[in-house]
């Protein structure tokens, strides 16, 4: 939500402010609006901040900001490729700013890496507003597919990606369906023996979203689910929590050491200590998914 704090509407006083639930919210002075609009699944809006460079929100919500994109892009990417001994054919899921496929791209041994977006419009702002983002839509080893992620997945050949990674919007909306079991398994039918799927999972300070629902969902189709953290400043509660599942048991510690050297050096949070470190959990958060 973009609102004024003074009555003759100087930009000056503009301010973003995203309502996280009736009682808690984040503000963000904002320099100059470049972009709003409505597609057809959500409102569009780009924005030139003060404190975090160029922001992108969806519905009002921050997607990514230039200041600290950095750190979901590269965990949501980097860990789960590492763990993968060979990763060849990587699926992402939503993500249309293009930042996951940037990182994916990174990795040599990635020889096609797909992504399907649900709005045409998402990947238009960042091609036009978030250039060091959209390298990853244009890379020659990518295929951008504008669709739902849902139907694109029912519709994929079983065993064809090593990685499928869900970099959606919240549970709301058109990123409803990305959170269930029945997603979850089609994911399962879709990865090779030995793939791993990598899901953004929202922050676990927020009540209103059941964690312990979304992570039991993920148990229900794999046999090995991990919860990962991190700090990212511009959104909910600056940290937030991505699932790691897969079916091979793969230890989420057993990390490609020679890759994930050349991959640390040319990055801006990932490194190998906090890969190993991201999966240990403060004891709220390990209380909340005691059940699962
Ligand atoms: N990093 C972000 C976050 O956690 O807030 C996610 C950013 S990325 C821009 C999320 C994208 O998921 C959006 O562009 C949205 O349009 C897309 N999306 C939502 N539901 C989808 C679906 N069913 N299929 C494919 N893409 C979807």
């Amino acid at each position: 939500m973009l609102e004024s704090d003074s009555d003759n509407n100087s930009p000056l006083d503009l301010w973003y402010q995203e309502r996280h639930n009736d009682e808690v919210s984040f503000g963000l002075h904002v320099k100059k609006v470049l972009h709003s609009s409505q597609s057809p699944f959500q409102r569009v809006d780009v924005f030139e901040s003060t404190g975090f460079g160029r922001v992108l929100t969806l519905d009002g919500l921050m997607m990514c900001s230039d200041r600290d994109e950095f750190v979901y892009h590269e965990m949501i990417s980097h860990v789960p490729l590492l763990v993968h001994p060979n990763p060849k054919r990587v699926l992402v899921i939503g993500g249309g700013d293009g930042g996951t496929l940037r990182e994916v791209l990174r990795h040599d041994c990635v020889e096609e890496a797909v992504l399907c977006e649900i709005d045409g419009e998402v990947v238009e702002a960042a091609r036009q507003f978030f250039p060091a983002l959209a390298f990853g839509l244009n890379h020659p080893r990518a295929k951008v597919h504008i669709g739902d992620g849902v139907e694109f997945v029912k519709k994929s050949a079983a065993g064809v990606f090593d990685i499928v990674i869900v970099d959606s919007t919240d549970p709301i909306g058109p990123g409803v369906g990305l959170f269930s079991g029945e997603f979850y398994r089609e994911v399962k039918r879709i990865l090779a023996p030995g793939g791993i799927v990598m899901a953004q999972c929202e922050s676990p300070w927020e009540n209103k979203f059941d964690l312990a629902k979304v992570y039991g969902n993920l148990k229900d189709a794999f046999t090995s689910v991990y919860s990962m953290v991190g700090s990212i400043p511009s959104y909910p509660y600056g940290f937030w929590s991505w699932g790691f599942a897969s079916d091979n048991q793969h230890p989420f510690h057993k990390i490609d050491l020679e890759r994930a050297r050349a991959i640390e050096k040319a990055s801006k949070y990932y490194n190998v200590d906090i890969h190993r470190g991201a999966f240990a959990l403060p004891n709220f958060l390990r209380q909340k998914l005691a059940n699962v």
